[in-house]
């Protein structure tokens, strides 16, 4: 420990990596745990040691789940001739909460960024090949954020799609460019996956 050995001080560093958390909210987080039930700060540090240890990734979509496949993917429902490519599992949810989708997701944990060390070389484009070859995939729509990141991650995508031949769309504008899914109201991000384009 870098802190001399000072336990507030040390949470307040760790906090202070979350993100939108700054050093000053870290230190009003750190006192109101302290200051609160011993019980919930014991709960708390319980529950992201269990959450870290118990949830992984589905091995097919990429979704955090605590089995080896997640509900969705097991779901008959949902086509599996559908892909929703996203670049983060919040994302999925958003496009869940838009309820216009009946497919399934495949979640990258990425988007190229070859200045911030995510090259092709880098970029896990091969299990999603892979999925769409094994699944009968018939449409992937591309639905990563309207970045710099996002719209390169896209066309990359398309191109590599469309040599595996494949039908590729990319969600309509309406999501506010440099926007985040996340954010983006539901209603705005059904119209957006409905008004898709071919790519
Ligand atoms: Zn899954």
């Amino acid at each position: 420990m870098t802190d001399g050995g000072d336990p507030i001080q040390a949470l307040v560093r760790l906090l202070s990596r979350l993100p939108g958390v700054g050093e000053k909210s870290a230190r009003r987080i750190a006192y109101h745990v302290l200051g609160g039930d011993p019980e919930y700060a014991r709960t708390l540090g319980e529950a992201i040691a269990t959450m870290s240890q118990r949830v992984r990734r589905c091995e097919s979509c990429g979704a955090y789940t605590t089995r080896a496949r997640c509900a969705l993917c097991d779901d008959p429902r949902r086509s599996a001739e559908l892909l929703c490519v996203v670049a983060r599992p919040m994302d999925a949810d958003a496009v869940e909460r838009a309820r216009v989708f009946q497919g399934r997701y495949h979640i990258l944990h990425a988007l190229l960024d070859p200045l911030g060390g995510v090259g092709p070389a880098e970029f896990p484009l091969q299990p999603l090949l892979e999925r769409v070859a094994r699944e009968g995939v018939r449409e992937v729509i591309l639905a990563t954020p309207p970045t710099v990141e996002g719209e390169a991650t896209a066309l990359y995508l398309a191109e590599c799609l469309h040599a595996a031949g494949v039908a590729v769309s990319r969600i309509a504008s309406g999501v506010p460019h440099g926007g985040d899914l996340e954010f983006t109201d539901p209603i705005t991000l059904g119209r957006a996956m409905e008004g898709r384009r071919s790519v």
